[in-house]
């Protein structure tokens, strides 16, 4: 049983798998605490009811999707094994969205790690992480950016991605940045011009 607060059909709007179609199922808790957070509803995880993970993995079966994206609030707060385990004999491919502030467990098919400045990573989220996601809020993050992109590794796709409400600012950044860095590619919340959850 994990607190879920919400799961629905959609399509990726971020990241490497971008306009792809995903399950999400997003856990409440969350302790970062990022003073921009879109969804700090997640953070009290006694507010959201507790769940089987049965009963998550056949919820997203039945949907009709492929990918599901374990999101939150933080889920690496919890021992994912029994979900992606039940996710994997449905037959679905495990995605994860982490800030990766506790020891990841379960079994992924895509690691999406986005480090907070609020909470400290654990150390070994570096190793396992496919995808590092930089949310930009300001100039000051593309430094912040590199020091994680040093202790990936090499496969790791890089990505850096406005902050929503400072899209306008951060955005012409991201791309001359991008230019001249090409290891690095942009990420848009294209599901919010989409405006589809
Ligand atoms: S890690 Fe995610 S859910 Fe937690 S405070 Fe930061 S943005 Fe919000």
């Amino acid at each position: 049983m994990l607190p879920l607060m919400e799961d629905f059909y959609t399509i990726q709007g971020e990241g490497f798998y971008q306009g792809h179609a995903a399950y999400f199922i997003r856990l409440g808790g969350c302790d970062v605490g990022c003073v921009w957070c879109d969804v700090k509803e997640s953070w009290d995880a006694s507010a959201h009811p507790l769940v089987s993970v049965t009963e998550m993995a056949d919820r997203a079966r039945s949907s009709g999707t492929e990918i599901v994206v374990i999101t939150g609030g933080e889920p690496v707060m919890y021992d994912l094994t029994e979900l992606t385990t039940a996710l994997k004999h449905a037959g679905l491919k495990t995605n994860i969205e982490t800030s990766g502030v506790y020891p990841l467990s379960g079994v992924w098919d895509w690691v999406c790690f986005s480090p907070k400045k609020f909470k400290t990573p654990h150390p070994g989220i570096y190793s396992q992480a496919n995808e590092l996601k930089v949310i930009v809020y300001n100039k000051s993050d593309f430094a912040w950016a590199e020091e994680h992109a040093a202790q990936v590794n090499p496969q790791c796709e890089l990505f850096l991605q406005p902050e929503w409400t400072k899209e306008k600012e951060m955005l012409p950044l991201i791309i001359e940045y991008v230019k001249s860095n090409p290891r690095w590619k942009v990420s848009l919340q294209i599901h919010k011009y989409m405006n589809i959850p």
